[in-house]
């Protein structure tokens, strides 16, 4: 059996990701199922590749969600797409809020390796 997911766990997988990942800003509307979002991740196509509205709020938790989507990727098979975007937004709130954001030292990390990523 796999050991279960703690937040240092997702945090450590996040941020193995995330150094693989590829980050791109864009000015064009992004949609996921015909519906408008701030980002998105696809990984069919070789390594994540996460795409930000360029001019959206909140980069560090945009990203941190398309992490947790891909993360959690096995997990979340059993989840329709509703309950799904429930699941992550609430790991999301709580790995930055309750976890990155309270840290200035990780809140920094986090904000240099996003950047380390966009192209
Ligand atoms: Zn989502």
């Amino acid at each position: 059996m796999r050991a279960k997911w703690s937040a240092a766990r997702l945090e450590k997988a996040m941020l193995e990701v995330l150094g693989t990942c590829e980050i791109i800003l864009t000015e064009r509307a992004i949609r996921v199922n015909g519906k408008p979002c701030a980002a998105k991740i696809v990984w069919d196509r070789g390594p994540p590749l996460i795409t930000i509205d360029a001019y959206s709020f909140g980069r560090v938790k945009a990203v941190m969600h398309e992490l947790l989507h891909y993360v959690l990727r096995e997990e979340m098979v059993r989840y329709n797409e509703t309950v799904e975007e429930i699941v992550i937004e609430g790991l999301t709130e709580y790995m930055l809020n309750g976890v990155v954001a309270k840290n200035t030292k990780r809140w920094k990390m986090w904000t240099k390796a996003i950047a380390g990523r966009v192209k």
